[in-house]
């Protein structure tokens, strides 16, 4: 065995000073040799081509300037890393014997307009394609298995690629800082790594150019930071076998529409998902059991929540500053972070019996807050969950407790009058009860008649829309909404006064 080892090593160093040194038709691996003729550089022979540890070690490094053409013979078998590296190849054309390209064999060949890689290559290596500045066409083989980490990456001019079937991952920035890029993915695509498609330049005018993003139903998981920034990207549908989706996923994309509801095994929506994007509602699949820190934060569009059934933890500043006026908080939830719905314009909270912890400021600065039910939950709180809840005037506590444990605490009203004991059976003894009674014309079920709610059916009248306060606003009761409605409504108000 030690004297085979001996044996290759000793052929290895008759071989490489031809390999290193060798001019025009030297050697450059034991099976393929090369020529520079002019600006181009063919590769001939059978066999691999060698792989060079660094650019400088080719043998056409002095010459890579002037390469512009590159003609690889067919019988070569795969692209040594680092083979053209920072070459001004222009043209390329790989024949169909080549399975494989080496690490960087194309680094920062900043002059490369397009590349087609034949059917044959199964391969790539890391930061094949790194800052092909250039390169606006590119077709992937389709018997290609991965995209490797950064092979793509700053190829800022690479315009539509569609993903072949064949590639089960993406690689961690394989596609990162393409500019102009718009991608199709195929099914067969398992894994997109993380900062895949990410942009470092959130404030550029270009963004990928995709607008609607179809995720293929065979893909697990979306990576962390993988479509960040992508202010291009208006709508989003995932696909049957999402789990994960990974952290700051969709962070400050453009999204106004994101459909979920093919994902029914997603089991959690990672820190910042979705933060500060346009979308205006959302429903969770059932199987979420988390919705991470700041998942929605700064949605200041998102006005209605589906949230899962099996949710047990809500993030802390997971909804914070949204748009939302009602959401349902699901039987199994266990934890609502700190902040998470702090800022919202909601109106009516129920607390379930499943709430172990209520995060520090939960609801901090929700105005609009007339009534919560924290009939079910535990003695105490953090401080100040319903800080500066300047409207609330309805609170439902537990049968065991009188009003005066809560008054003038936790940042709870202080007359004792606003709260109401909940039995066993449910039920509020209060007249009226903002969980349980409409008042009639209250259109935007705030518990006050005013002139908010004329403006809102007026409004919604003349946008031919005004059935949908048909339940709280058919005054004179004739299955319609009309102006005799709106009149009535007024009228009503006014004596009120
Ligand atoms: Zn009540």
């Amino acid at each position: 065995m030690i004297k085979k080892v001996f044996a290759v090593i000793l052929v290895l160093t008759m071989v490489v000073p031809l390999t290193v040194w060798g001019m025009s038709g030297a050697k450059v691996s034991a099976a393929t040799s090369y020529s520079v003729i002019g600006n181009t550089l063919m590769i001939t022979g059978t066999g691999p081509m060698t792989n060079y540890a660094n650019a400088v070690d080719t043998p056409w490094y002095d010459e890579r300037e002037t390469i512009t053409n590159i003609v690889i013979n067919s019988g070569v078998t795969s692209i040594g890393k680092n083979a053209f590296a920072g070459t001004n190849v222009i043209l390329i054309e790989i024949p169909d014997t080549v399975t494989s390209i080496g690490e960087r064999a194309f680094y920062q060949c900043h002059q490369l307009a397009s590349v087609t890689m034949p059917n044959s290559i199964t391969q790539i290596g890391i930061e094949a394609f790194w800052d092909c500045s250039s390169m606006e066409s590119l077709t992937l083989s389709n018997k290609l298995e991965e995209i490797p980490n950064l092979a793509f990456t700053r190829c800022s001019s690479l315009t539509n690629i569609t993903i072949p079937g064949s590639v089960k991952t993406i690689g961690y920035r394989a596609f990162a800082n393409c500019k102009k890029l718009s991608v199709t993915f195929s099914d067969g695509l398992e894994v997109i790594g993380d900062e895949a498609f990410f942009k470092d330049y959130p404030t550029a005018p270009i963004g990928y150019t995709n607008s609607t993003l179809r995720i293929p139903d065979s893909v697990k998981s979306i990576g962390a930071n993988a479509f960040a920034d992508n202010k291009g990207l208006k709508t989003l549908t995932t696909g049957t076998n999402l789990v994960t989706i990974g952290d700051e996923a969709f962070r400050q994309c453009g999204l106004t529409a994101i459909n979920l509801s093919r994902s029914q095994k997603l089991d959690k929506i990672g820190t910042k998902a979705f933060m500060m994007t346009s979308v205006t509602s959302m429903v969770i699949p059932d199987s979420v059991t988390l919705v991470g820190e700041s998942a929605f934060q700064q949605c200041g569009s998102l006005s209605t929540v589906k949230l899962p059934a099996n949710l047990k933890e809500i993030g802390d500043y997971a909804f914070v500053t949204t748009a939302l006026e009602q959401v349902e908080i699901p039987e199994k939830v266990e934890k609502i972070g700190g902040r998470a719905f702090g800022g919202t314009p909601l109106r009516k909270i129920v607390i379930p019996h499943s709430v172990t912890s209520l995060g520090r400021f939960a609801f901090e600065n929700c105005t609009s807050l007339i009534a919560v039910d924290i009939s079910g939950f535990g003695l105490t709180f953090n401080t100040g969950v319903f800080d500066n809840c300047s409207s609330l005037n309805h609170v439902h506590i537990p049968k065991e407790l009188p009003p005066s444990y809560y008054a003038g605490k936790y940042h709870l009203p202080e007359d004792t009058s606003c709260y109401f004991q909940i039995g066993s059976d449910g039920n509020c003894p209060a007249v009226y009860c903002p969980f349980r009674d409409k008042i009639a014309g209250d259109v935007n079920d705030d518990g006050k008649l005013n002139n908010t709610d004329i403006i809102l059916l007026g409004r919604a009248y003349m946008a031919g829309d005004g059935a949908k306060y048909l339940s709280v606003a058919d005054m004179n009761n004739d299955g319609r909404i009309t102006n005799a409605d709106i009149i009535l409504l007024g009228r009503l108000y006014m004596n009120g006064k």
